[in-house]
């Protein structure tokens, strides 16, 4: 499923900006056994959060999309991480 992007409140940094569908668990790692054994491939498909392009480019540029599915797979998570944390705290106040 393929959502539109919208207006609205970045789940990461809290800007008010263009939207995109971050997938919680990447496309890449749909196919992949361990996943298929763990998710239900309807939840695969539709977990995510919306985040701006800079938070989206951030999330991908610091992890690999096994990396993000296995050990990143909710906002709560994605928050906690370092490398993420860092990047969220300097954005909102930039
Ligand atoms: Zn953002
Ligand atoms: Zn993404």
């Amino acid at each position: 499923m393929i959502k539109k992007n919208k207006e609205g409140c970045c789940a990461l940094c809290e800007k008010n900006t263009t939207l995109t569908f971050h997938h919680l668990i990447p496309k890449s790692n749909h196919k992949n056994k361990w996943f298929r054994k763990n998710f239900e491939l309807k939840e695969m498909r539709e977990k995510g959060i919306m985040v701006c392009r800079k938070c989206h480019s951030f999330i991908h540029k610091s992890h690999s999309e096994k990396e993000l599915g296995k050990n990143l797979n909710s906002l709560e998570k994605l928050l906690e991480e370092r490398q993420i944390k860092k990047y969220v705290d300097w954005a909102k106040k930039h």
